[in-house]
């Protein structure tokens, strides 16, 4: 249920228009926060359908990017907005969903996320799809255009070679100071298994002892910004109990959105009096990794790396978690590495979850418009933060034919860290690595 107290704290002042990236890219009322917070209070006063296309399109088109929360001064949480009207627009399309409709629903969000068994499986078959040359041939051969998937082929992460499937895993640390948890998420676990090695390394060298416990799943974020809150809840008790267990001091996470789900515990579970106790205190010890490195004091043996990058911040870092000079902060350590701004750093790269599966149109403009701002830069590394940004960016410049390697800033710092024992000063200018995949 959408609280009129919620929608109205807006005091309709504009001053949220110029970050939101779909008014930015339409200049339509509509499209931007206060035209959607209108349509939201006129569904929950009665004077617009749920069902309305105009009010189901605009819900839709919102990326849920959290850039108008960030600096609206009357404080209006449009995350819990958009995610309720979100819920609402489901649960009065629920009976007419035929059963096909129902199962693809039911498979992509709660069987795969809620079974992560299950998607190593299909992370398998992907793997094999991209590396035994049936990627090659199938991209030949017009299929994917003839069926209009070329964007949805282009935009799945190469499959990592090895998984990190969490197994209780102990990884000690030389004279810990502290103990960590670390979440090994769902894609990150099949796709990005080299962040979490290299956050595993980072983390360890500067004395934090890292666990990695079996018990605990995915984050629950998809689930939330497709309305079903509820799968979210059994998603989220899994990994508190999980964190309770480990008796960690932090529990850390290196992808962005799923950083900011886990820290909205909170508020998803504060109407369960049987669980709000212990969301509010788990939601306190979740850090970011980069927020977490950057409050430590941070092991001085740090290497050169001759590096250009500039920094693409996560929405769900800069503006939910509101972190944003902690990344910078880091990468200004690394001796040799330049760091070149981007114009509209902070304005979404259109990847927002499976955004560029349900509004691939807007997906690609804003994808567009960051590519041309990051190659403007001339960087040869894209920094980053999140899972989503690294797909989203990794198909946008492959498209533009920029050669650039995109990589999380824990990577970076782990590469520079590793040149301090090698002794060696890396430089990956002069032979930039193409987009791989
Ligand atoms: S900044 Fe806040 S109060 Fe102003 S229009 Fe935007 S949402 Fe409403
Ligand atoms: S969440 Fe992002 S896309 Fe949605 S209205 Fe706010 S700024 Fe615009």
């Amino acid at each position: 249920m959408i609280e009129a107290a919620l929608y109205n704290q807006c005091v309709r002042c504009g001053l949220c228009l110029p970050t939101c990236p779909t008014y930015i890219e339409t200049l339509t009322e509509t499209s931007g926060p206060r035209g959607r917070i209108s349509l939201i209070k006129d569904v929950a006063e009665g004077r617009l359908d749920v069902l309305s296309p105009g009010f189901v399109h605009q819900m839709s088109e919102c990326l849920d990017c959290r850039a108008c929360a960030a600096v609206c001064p009357s404080g209006v949480q449009y995350g819990t907005l958009v995610e309720s009207a979100r819920e609402r627009i489901e649960r009065a399309k629920a009976p007419h969903r035929g059963f096909f409709s129902r199962f693809a629903r039911w498979f992509a969000l709660k069987a795969l996320f809620g079974n992560l068994e299950l998607m190593r499986t299909g992370a398998t078959f992907l793997r094999f799809y991209q590396r035994s040359g049936l990627q090659s041939l199938v991209r030949a051969t017009g299929l994917l255009q003839l069926f209009r998937l070329t964007e949805t082929e282009a935009f799945a992460p190469p499959i990592s070679k090895k998984y990190f499937v969490p197994n209780d895993q102990v990884f000690e640390a030389t004279g810990a100071r502290l103990k960590v948890m670390l979440h090994a998420g769902c894609v990150m676990q099949v796709a990005f298994a080299q962040v979490h090695e290299a956050t595993v390394r980072v983390l360890t060298l500067n004395r934090c002892t890292v666990v990695v416990p079996a018990d605990q799943g995915c984050c629950g974020a998809i689930a939330v910004h497709a309305g079903e809150p509820e799968f979210s809840e059994t998603l989220a008790k899994r990994n508190i109990e999980a964190f309770e267990a480990s008796k960690a001091d932090f529990y850390i996470v290196n992808a962005a959105g799923c950083g900011s789900a886990l820290k909205e515990y909170r508020e998803l579970l504060s109407g369960d009096p049987r669980w709000s106790e212990r969301a509010e205190a788990f939601s306190a010890r979740v850090r970011d990794v980069l927020e977490f490195l950057d409050q430590l004091e941070l092991d001085p043996r740090i290497g050169r790396l001759d590096e250009t990058v500039t920094y693409q911040e996560p929405c769900h870092l800069v503006h939910a978690q509101r972190i944003s000079e902690a990344p910078r902060r880091l990468l200004a350590q690394i001796p040799g590495l330049q760091l070149r701004e981007m114009n509209e750093s902070s304005v979404c790269c259109g990847s927002a979850g499976i955004y560029n599966l349900t509004e691939p149109a807007m997906s690609k403009r804003l994808r567009d418009r960051k590519v041309a701002n990051i190659t403007e830069t001339g960087a040869h590394i894209v920094a980053t933060a999140n899972p989503g940004c690294d797909m989203q960016v990794t198909a946008g410049l492959r498209n533009a034919g920029y050669s650039a390697r995109i990589q999380h800033v824990v990577e970076i710092l782990d590469e520079a860290y590793r040149n301090y024992s090698d002794g060696t000063s890396r430089s990956r200018s002069s032979s930039a690595a193409s987009v791989e995949g």
